[in-house]
Order: structure tokens, then C-alpha cells, then sequence
């Protein structure tokens, strides 16, 4: 397969997932990240020329690009094992954040939220790196730097719209003080990838934390949803908003949008993501080899009974997978602290709670060759245990795979622009 060669060629391929991290490697002078919309995704625009160097490093750091997240021995101890389809383990649980307050305001268990607050609360580190709502423009989201307990509440929550997490990672190496990042599977691998540019990653950046994620809504999918539910303005009501939420208080809580008169309007979870409606999203998720953070020291999935979300409220579990001692001992801190409550459980729950992400996985190989027979440039995939996963599944699924992304390609699905 062919791979791309500069930043151009990766967004023009489909390959930017939208994280924002080639702004903080370049610098914002050369770099910015900006809407595409329709439909409304965050990708890159080319301020100045890029030098060879710089096109370098955002090859060799962009996790739309490149994903390369081997069972290490230096990081992962000799403990972990490796599961086919999810990854480095050392433990993993199920339960939730022991604080009401942060169960009720978070997506499911509120594990990341107890988690980084337990961080901040014994100084383990300076800051957590994060997203919360743009509080300018409440149906979008931004990077966020948070000190503070309130600051990482606000935090809490699944933002399924398009963000740029990463855009000022480099930053906050610059300040020199200990940190964590909380983000998707996708934004830890960039984190990951730049393990091998800026020695800072490791000496400051102590813990990595991601949920499993299916992927996120074009901005044009919330727009939509503010015609469905009659809010001011319709789709044109964004500057009518004072507050938008995806998910939280309950689980899965509903999508809400709030006026600037405090009227709420609120959609349900089930609706927004599976309503007979329109609905995009980009094409680098559906080739998404690592959708439940392999590269973390902790990921936490939602425990889903029956392994999907239904229309009842179920109050919300997390499952938790230690993966490096490292996030082992936090998670082990936080039990023993009280912080979360935990039942010991074990990878495999993870093929009832989350079945699409083993599925997903499965079909990548497929996906990949798709990509290779249409002659179009495609990411680099390695350590990933590609081929384990395909046999776990069967010829047909390889060829339906195959022929998914055909067409999709055949229709240009995968042919985009930089902002
Ligand atoms: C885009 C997206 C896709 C998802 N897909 C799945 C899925 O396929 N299966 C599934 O079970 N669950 C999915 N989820 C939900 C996710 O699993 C839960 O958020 C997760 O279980 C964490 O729950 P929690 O209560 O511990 O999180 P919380 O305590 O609510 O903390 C969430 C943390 O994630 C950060 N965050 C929120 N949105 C984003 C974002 N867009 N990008 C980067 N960081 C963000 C917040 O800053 C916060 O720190 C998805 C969530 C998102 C945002
Ligand atoms: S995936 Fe991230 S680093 Fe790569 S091009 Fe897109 S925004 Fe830039
Ligand atoms: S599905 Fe994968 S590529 Fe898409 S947003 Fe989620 S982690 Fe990133």
C-alpha cells in the first residue's frame, strides 16, 4: 500500500481524524485548525509552507497516519498480556466513581472524571489535559488545561461532536510539570507517536486515559438535531444556545440543548445516534484499527447490559483495563482511596459490553486492502495485531469488509480538503 507523504496528502486521503496535534508540532503560525463545514469537521489549514523537517514530524506524529502501539516490555512490564482484539492488559473491573455528584454528571461510570480528580486531589500531577463545552459556543468543544476539581467536572461528559484535543499538546510539554491526558483511543495514539519525537512524553506526561469510541457526529448532526427538537432558530440556532450537552446526568442522559432563557430542549441518546435521520461522519473512523485505547495506561469502556444502549436509564458502569503497572497502581490507588467502586472482572466482558469494537477490529485488514486496491494512499498500521483479529472472523466478513469500503471509496466518502 501506498502512504502518504505530507500533511496534504493525508486530509485529502481521509486520513485526519481531526485532533489537531500537526497545529502543535508545526506551530499555530503555520498551522491552524479550522472548520471544513459542511459538515462541519476541524482540519488542518496550511498558514505558510511547510519545511522538510516539519512535514517529518507530523508524518512521523499524526495518528490519523500512523499507528504503531507494540506490547513494550519497558512500559508494559512483564505482566500484561495481549488480548486479539483489545489489546495490552494487566486487570480489568467493573464499576464506577464512588462520588454521586461525578457518577451523575459523567457519561457512564464516571471513570475518567473520578479518576483525573483523584490525580489533581493527591498532586500526582499539575494538570489534566483534556476537553470540555466551548463556553462561547456550547455545541463545540476545545482543549482544556484543568487544575481544579470544578475544571475537570466540567470536563465530564461525552462531547460526540468534532474537537481538536491535541492542538495544544506541545504546549503543554513547554510548561515542564507533570501532567495526564484524558482523550479518545485516536488522541492517545498521537500522544503515543510522539513518545519517539520529544523525550518530554515520557519524563512529563504520567498517565494516558481513553474511552472505547465508536466514532463522533459532524458538527451538522447537532445542528440537525436543534431543528428535530423545535429549538429557536432551528438548524440555524447555535447562537441561540447557552448550554449543549451530548450525554450525562444519567445514563445515557440525553442530548440537550439549553436557550439562553434556561428552556431546555432535549433529544434522547437513541434518537440522536440511531434516529431515522441523516447522520455523517468522517471516513478515518471506519478504518479505526484501535478504537478502545491500546496505547492508554487506563481505558474504560461502558458496560453496557446486553451489550448496547437501550432506552432505559441503567445508571451507568464503567468497565476499567489497566494496561501498564503504571496505570495498574493508579487504579489500584484509587480502589484501595476509595475513589471508585469496583467488582474485579476480566477482558473477556469486553466482547459482551463492547462486541462492535472486537468486530470492528476484525474487519480492518479487509478495509485496508480496499484502500490498497484502489490505489489510494492508506495509513500506516503496525504492532496492531491485524492479522489475529481477521482470523478471528471468516471470509465472508472479509469480503463484505472489502466491498463496504469499495464503495465508499468509489463515491468519494474518502476525499477531503484541508480548512
Ligand atoms: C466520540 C465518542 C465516541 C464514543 N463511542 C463509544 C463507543 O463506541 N462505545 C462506548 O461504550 N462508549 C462510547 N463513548 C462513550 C464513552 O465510552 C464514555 O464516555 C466512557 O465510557 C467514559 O465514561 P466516563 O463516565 O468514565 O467518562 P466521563 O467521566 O464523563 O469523562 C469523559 C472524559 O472524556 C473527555 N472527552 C469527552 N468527549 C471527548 C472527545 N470528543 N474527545 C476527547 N475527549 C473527550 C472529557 O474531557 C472527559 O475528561 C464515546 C464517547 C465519545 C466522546
Ligand atoms: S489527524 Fe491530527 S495530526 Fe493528523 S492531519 Fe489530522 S489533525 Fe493533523
Ligand atoms: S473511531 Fe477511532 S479514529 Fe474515530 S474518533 Fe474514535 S478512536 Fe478516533
Amino acid at each position: 500500500m501506498k502512504h502518504p507523504s505530507s500533511l496534504k496528502e493525508i486530509v485529502e486521503n481521509g486520513l485526519c481524524l481531526g485532533c489537531g496535534l500537526c497545529q502543535s508540532v508545526a506551530g499555530p503560525d503555520r498551522v491552524e485548525m479550522d472548520w471544513v463545514d459542511p459538515p462541519g469537521r476541524l482540519r488542518p489549514r496550511i498558514l505558510r509552507p511547510l519545511d522538510e523537517a516539519t512535514e517529518k514530524a507530523i508524518l512521523a506524529s499524526c495518528p490519523g497516519a500512523l499507528l504503531d502501539e507494540p506490547l513494550d516490555p519497558k512500559r508494559h512490564g512483564h505482566e500484561a498480556r495481549e488480548d486479539p482484539s483489545f489489546g495490552p492488559w494487566i486487570r480489568a473491573w467493573k464499576g464506577h466513581a464512588s462520588d454521586p455528584e461525578v457518577h451523575r454528571m459523567a457519561s457512564s461510570g464516571g471513570a475518567l472524571t473520578a479518576l483525573g480528580l483523584y490525580l489533581i486531589e493527591t498532586g500526582e500531577v499539575d494538570f489534566i489535559y483534556h476537553v470540555t463545552a466551548d463556553e462561547e459556543r456550547p455545541m463545540r468543544s476545545r482543549s482544556h488545561v484543568s487544575t481544579t476539581r470544578e475544571d475537570v467536572l466540567a470536563g465530564a461528559g461525552s462531547r460526540y461532536g468534532p474537537v481538536a484535543p491535541l492542538d495544544r499538546f506541545v504546549e503543554q510539554l513547554d510548561k515542564g510539570k507533570p501532567f495526564a491526558v484524558i482523550g479518545k483511543p485516536c488522541d492517545i495514539s498521537g500522544v503515543h507517536n510522539m513518545r519517539k519525537i520529544d523525550p518530554r512524553v515520557d519524563e512529563l506526561l504520567k498517565y494516558t486515559m481513553a474511552f472505547s469510541c465508536g466514532t463522533f457526529a459532524d458538527l451538522q448532526c447537532s445542528r440537525w438535531m436543534l431543528e428535530r427538537v423545535g429549538f429557536p432558530g432551528g438548524q440555524e440556532g447555535e447562537e441561540n444556545l447557552s448550554l449543549y450537552r451530548y450525554r450525562g446526568y444519567g445514563c445515557p442522559g440525553p442530548t440537550r440543548a439549553v436557550d439562553k432563557e434556561g428552556k431546555v430542549y432535549d433529544e434522547k441518546y437513541l434518537s440522536f445516534w440511531y434516529g431515522n435521520h441523516g447522520w455523517t461522519h468522517q471516513f478515518r473512523c471506519k478504518i479505526c484499527a484501535d478504537p478502545t485505547g491500546e496505547a492508554t495506561d487506563i481505558s474504560v469502556a461502558d458496560a453496557w447490559p446486553g451489550g448496547g444502549p437501550t432506552e432505559e436509564e441503567w445508571g451507568g458502569y464503567s468497565m476499567f483495563i489497566s494496561r501498564t503497572p503504571r496505570g495498574d497502581a493508579l487504579m489500584q490507588a484509587a480502589i484501595d482511596a476509595a475513589v471508585v467502586t469496583v467488582e474485579v472482572d476480566d477482558i473477556k466482558t469486553l466482547y459482551d459490553v463492547q462486541p462492535h469494537q472486537a468486530v470492528k477490529k476484525q474487519g480492518i485488514n479487509a478495509r485496508l486492502k480496499a484502500i490498497e486496491d484502489s490505489g489510494s494512499p492508506g495509513p500506516v498500521f503496525h504492532n496492531m495485531r491485524l492479522d489475529q483479529a481477521q482470523a478471528q472472523n471468516d471470509q465472508e466478513f472479509f469480503d463484505s469488509n472489502h466491498e463496504g469500503t469499495r464503495v465508499r471509496i468509489e463515491k468519494g466518502v474518502n476525499r477531503e480538503r484541508l480548512a
